[in-house]
């Protein structure tokens, strides 16, 4: 099988040109077959508050209304997108920026209602608005365009298949992606960001933790190591490699070249 290297950049990397620009290059010299995919929460905040439409966040998490819909549509699809695209095109590599509703690569489900523990220790039903959760990801599609040559740029967004576009979680889509291209690849799943990979103390950057099998995520997880984002995105990570992908490394947006950096994920 071919090599299929999946990277999703993360947060803070996609907001700063010079962080963005440095991935990119990193991410053009990789050999072989390639796929993009990026988040933006904080360029869709910013936009907001540009538009003066106000964001409500529970638990960390954006609810998405209908205006704040067409904020993340616009900014992830359009703004985000077609920037990274424009500049990986400045680097020799034939990009195309996609969202799911893009030849129906990616259909999903609105989230239902969720149970969440608020900070006051309440428990509520919370409607997180137009979310979606993956059902489908059309690999035939995406492993034809990868197999001719073209690099896809996925965007956090998918579709319900009734009109309506849905916010997505980046790091759910780099491991659906990769999942569903495992059958036809032989897939690197790499989440990057500003991080050195995951740490033992997140305060301190050199505490990197080198492997983690699944047994020691749990234990990772029940000591409190391992919390907030870090949390759903080794979930994500542990369900690629049961799912048939090769590797999944965890590492420092500056550190994708480098193949022993970062954290790296075994059954
Ligand atoms: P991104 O959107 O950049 O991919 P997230 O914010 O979803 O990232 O998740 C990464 C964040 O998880 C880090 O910035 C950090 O604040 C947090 N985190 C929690 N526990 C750890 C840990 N043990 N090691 C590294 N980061 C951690």
């Amino acid at each position: 099988m071919e090599q299929l290297t999946i990277v999703k950049v993360g947060g803070a990397i996609v907001e700063s040109d010079d962080s963005l620009n440095n991935l990119l290059s990193k991410f053009s010299n990789i050999p072989g077959h390639k796929l993009l995919v990026h988040g933006g929460g904080r360029s869709a905040t910013k936009m907001a508050e540009r538009l003066g439409i106000s964001q409500t966040m529970i638990g960390g998490r954006r609810v998405t209304d209908a205006e704040t819909l067409q904020v993340v549509t616009m900014v992830y699809g359009g703004l985000v997108n077609k920037h990274i695209v424009a500049l990986l095109q400045t680097k020799g590599v034939n990009a195309l920026g996609l969202t799911g509703a893009d030849l129906n690569l990616i259909q999903s489900h609105k989230r239902p209602l969720k149970k969440v523990k608020m900070d006051d220790g309440t428990v509520q039903e919370v409607d997180y608005g137009f979310v979606g959760d993956i059902d489908k990801v059309n690999a035939d599609i995406l492993g034809n365009l990868i197999s001719q040559g073209v690099v896809p740029v996925l965007s956090p967004l998918t579709h319900d298949c009734m009109g309506s576009m849905l916010n997505t979680n980046a790091d759910t889509i780099a491991s659906e992606t990769a999942i569903a291209l495992a059958q036809r690849f032989n897939v690197r799943l790499m989440y990057c960001f500003e991080k050195n990979g995951v740490l033992l103390n997140a305060e301190d950057d050199e505490s990197v933790i080198p492997s983690i099998t699944k047994n020691e995520f749990t234990s990772l997880v029940e000591r409190g190591i391992v919390q907030g984002g870090m949390l759903p995105k080794l979930e994500n990570s542990f369900s690629a490699i049961d799912a048939g992908v090769k590797t999944v490394i965890i590492t420092n947006a500056n550190n994708i070249d480098i193949e022993d950096a970062g954290t790296h994920l075994s059954k």
